[in-house]
């Protein structure tokens, strides 16, 4: 058996990077970027008012009230034609470009508002309520580094620099297979004994989370030669996951499966719990894991290994969950010798985050994940830990910031 981290270090070394592909903005969201982003503009591209006001030359406010005749009128997307000679100003409106001359822009409240004339109430010194040309980013700066994930501010940037394709990432394929004689799809009503795949699904959604795309390669029942042939069709794919079927039992057939494809696996138990038996290998060249069926298990093995794997192959340069120190609401004990990742719900209680374990740890309660946000982390020889102890949590879901008062943080 081998340590988590030792596991991550060889599923690691399977990780080919992906090709990139062009994308348009609209489809970039989420993608991770597989190029730098160098700036071919200034932006702003030229001066221009903050402001609606008027634009004035800064020593004419110096004493005020003061009285300028208004030479012009400038809307966003005009072209300034005469430049502002002292006494006199124009009148602009925000996102207008600053004409020549003008070095300020006095806001409307702080004026009159006068048609011809106006009176200024307020002095401004240089600069004030003027956008410089380049005050954001200047030409020929490297914007953004290939790794990022795009949000919606990195999109938002690429566009006002005049790109409207990146060059992204291709998204790897990952085959879903699921095991298990008692396992029917989502859909089909209940026999004796039998139980839906949620497991499917939910590696589905995590894959998809991850930035991969699934593929749902159903179901084969705990049979040596269905599950090999099954296994022949997903390595069509980029990689492979299975659910089910590896452990010890006497219908656990995936390990051989996977080692009739394959000289050697890399490995097949863990020290981790939960979800300790793990296999990792290489099916017709492409990366196999096969997950627990247990569903907390299988949800805790794809996102401690198989979403690194997705984000290392994305270019991701972070690829693993977030990790912050939070203090235990509770005492939290083990036996030495493997891992755990406990699952938590994060609460922020003044101005601490406190994690508290679920009720139910059972790994084939699924409840304990719907309620759980993140992972406290309990090393192989940590056997206790107490209530108030500071532990650190490696975080899965965001958003529980917001449950202590919802709203705005001054409401
Ligand atoms: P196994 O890993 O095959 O020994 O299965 C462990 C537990 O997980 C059993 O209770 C299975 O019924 C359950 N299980 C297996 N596959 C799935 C699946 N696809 N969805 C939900 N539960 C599953
Ligand atoms: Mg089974």
């Amino acid at each position: 058996m081998i340590s988590v981290e030792q596991a991550l270090e060889r599923v690691l070394e399977a990780v080919v990077p992906a090709v990139s592909e062009r994308v348009c903005l609209d489809q970039a969201h989420g993608r991770v970027l597989a190029e730098d982003v160098v700036a071919g503009l200034d932006l702003p591209p030229w001066d221009n008012s903050a402001m609606d006001g008027f634009a004035v030359v800064a020593s004419d406010t110096t004493s005020v009230p003061a009285r300028l005749a208004v030479a012009g009128v400038l809307m966003a997307g005009d072209t300034p034609q005469n430049s502002v000679q002292p006494g006199s100003c124009v009148r602009i409106m925000t996102g207008a470009p600053m004409p020549e001359g003008a070095n300020a822009v006095v806001m409307f409240e702080n004026t009159d508002r006068g048609l011809e004339e106006v009176v200024i109430h307020k002095s401004v010194e240089p600069g004030r309520n003027v956008r410089n040309q380049g005050n954001d980013v200047s030409r020929g700066a490297v914007v953004m580094n290939r790794g990022r994930t795009l949000g919606a501010a990195e999109i938002g940037l690429l566009a006002a620099l005049g790109l409207p394709h990146v060059e992204v990432a291709r998204r790897p394929r990952i085959a879903v297979l699921s095991t298990g004689d008692e396992v029917v799809p989502v859909g089909t009503p209940l026999g004796p004994g039998q139980i839906h795949s949620s497991n499917t699904h939910a590696l589905m959604a995590l894959i998809e989370e991850a930035g991969a795309v699934g593929v749902n390669c159903g179901n084969v029942p705990d049979d040596p030669a269905l599950l090999r042939e099954a296994l022949a069709r997903c390595v069509q794919e980029d990689l492979v996951v299975t659910t089910g079927g590896v452990s010890a039992g006497d219908h656990d057939f995936v390990k051989d499966a996977f080692e009739a494809h394959n000289a050697e696996l890399s490995f097949w138990k863990v020290r981790v719990k939960p979800g300790k038996p793990l296999a990792f290998g290489h099916i017709g060249g492409k990366p196999a894991f096969g997950l627990p069926g247990n569903p907390v298990s299988c949800m805790v093995g794809f996102l401690q290994f198989v979403r690194p794997v997705i984000r290392s192959i994305l270019g991701d340069s972070s690829p693993y969950l977030p990790v912050i120190q939070a203090r235990l609401s509770a005492p939290l004990s083990k036996k030495p010798g493997r891992a755990l990742f406990a699952r938590v719900a994060l609460r922020l209680e003044e101005g601490e985050v406190r994690a508290v374990p679920v009720s139910n740890d059972s790994s084939g309660a699924l409840m304990s994940m719907v309620g759980a946000d993140g992972f406290a982390l309990l090393g192989e020889g940590c056997t206790e830990l107490s209530e108030g102890d500071s532990v650190e949590v490696q975080v899965f879901r965001w958003g529980w910031q917001n449950r202590v008062s919802g709203g705005l943080p001054w409401s």
